[in-house]
């Protein structure tokens, strides 16, 4: 077996370099918080270790409260860095039971009782490993093999802490006055350093995949308004197949040209968003809306009859008519003409359906703007019969 002191040694020394390497790719990312977060937890424990080590040789009980203090806010630190990853905002779930758990520890400590004191830390360590694995099985999205494997490091991690606890209580070891040392404690030490050197190292690739997955939202997403773009268009319906309950819904703004003539290019960019505004109040479940470019605009709708689609565009249309934008040269008031085209029974394309929703929306325009126009189905078959709002 491994000296212990050597083994606590490459502790220390692996937890430093890993933290350096956080803070490094921190400073060149700051936007990444948590790996900020997750530095500072590994430092905690690198500072644990070191006193640890310390204590092993010099026991005394106010270093023995501080070692496990330690101990649990390095993890608890950690594991306030995975719900900063998962989005999980309420972080008094993980606070409040650890800053109770070291309270007791520290008053068990305090009174003599520093057995009681490990045991309450490794139990407290246990539950923030298993809630950071839980945490990732269950919320972890995007890439599901990385976080399984998060998982299951903090979960082997969580069992060799908790084997430590279990066995000094098994011998009803409550007053210990030294560190503890027995087969738990240099299989944790093992295990530990493994798991949080393969933690960190994913650390890095959960880094790596958060910046793709937010480099390719920017891509998808037009800046001006916020809405999906058109290469989000074609990337999530460009191969699908358009059947009886989808439908596409094409707006394009009135006389824009003119309010940027008139008002300015910037008035003409706030009424851009204010539409973008309106689509986002009305569209619902089911409802994508994409700005195609310049003052154009495409909802797709799915699971959805005709008259719903038709229902929500004509009110789409209607709100932004009632919209006031308020310019140097008085209230602006704009209008919008929308177009619907539907999926069929046989299943229709993308393009196909943009099509017939373009020609209904050449038609609005023709028919004096300000209406959305749908195609009639029923005479599609003899030529543009339409209807309209
Ligand atoms: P119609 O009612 O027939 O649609 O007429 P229109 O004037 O709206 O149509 P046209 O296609 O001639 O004008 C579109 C204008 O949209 C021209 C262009 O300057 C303007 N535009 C395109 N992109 C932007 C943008 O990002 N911001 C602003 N403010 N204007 C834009
Ligand atoms: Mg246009
Ligand atoms: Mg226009």
């Amino acid at each position: 077996m491994l000296d212990y002191s050597s083994l606590l040694l490459a502790a220390a020394l692996s937890g430093t370099c890993l933290s350096i390497t956080m803070f490094a790719i921190w400073f060149t990312a700051p936007q990444a918080r948590f790996v900020l977060t997750v530095a500072c937890g590994i430092l905690v424990l690198v500072a644990h270790v070191v006193l640890f080590w310390h204590y092993t040789r010099d026991p005394s009980a106010w270093l023995c409260q501080i070692v496990l203090v330690l101990l649990s806010l390095g993890f608890l630190i950690i594991c306030l860095s995975a719900m900063q990853y998962l989005s999980i905002g309420d972080y008094r779930r993980a606070i409040l039971p650890t800053l109770v758990a070291m309270a007791v520890c520290t008053g068990a400590t305090y009174l003599g009782f520093d057995g009681v004191g490990f045991i309450v830390t490794y139990a407290t360590v246990t539950a923030l490993l298993s809630l950071i694995g839980a945490m990732f099985w269950i919320e972890g999205g995007h890439d599901r093999r990385i976080l399984l494997v998060v998982s299951f490091l903090s979960g082997v991690c969580a069992l060799s802490f908790g084997l430590c606890g279990a066995v000094l209580l098994v011998k009803g070891q409550w007053v210990l006055g030294v560190a503890p040392d027995n087969w738990a404690e240099r299989v944790n030490s093992v295990v530990a350093v493994a798991c949080m050197t393969g933690l960190g190292a994913l650390t890095l690739s959960l880094h790596h995949l958060q910046a793709q997955i937010e480099l390719k939202a920017e891509t998808m997403t037009d800046p001006l308004t916020g809405l999906m773009n058109r290469r989000a268009l074609t990337a999530l319906y460009g191969e699908r197949v358009f059947g009886p309950f989808m439908s596409v819904a094409m707006f394009d703004l009135d006389h824009f040209k003119r309010t940027n003539d008139v008002f300015g290019h910037p008035v003409g960019d706030q009424v851009l968003r204010r539409f973008a505004g309106v689509i986002r109040k009305y569209a619902r479940t089911g409802v994508d809306a994409f700005r195609l470019g310049g003052e154009e605009f495409v909802l797709v709708m799915s699971r959805m009859t005709e008259e719903k689609a038709y229902d929500i565009a004509s009110k789409i249309s209607v709100a932004f008519g009632t919209e006031v934008v308020a310019t140097q040269l008085g209230p602006l008031r704009s209008t919008v003409s929308g177009g619907i085209g539907f999926g069929g029974t046989s299943g229709t394309g993308l393009d196909d359906v943009l099509a017939e929703a373009d020609a209904a929306l050449y038609a609005a325009k023709r028919a004096g703007r300000n209406r959305v126009v749908v195609r009639d189905r029923a005479n599609k078959a003899d030529g543009p019969a339409l209807r309209s709002a």
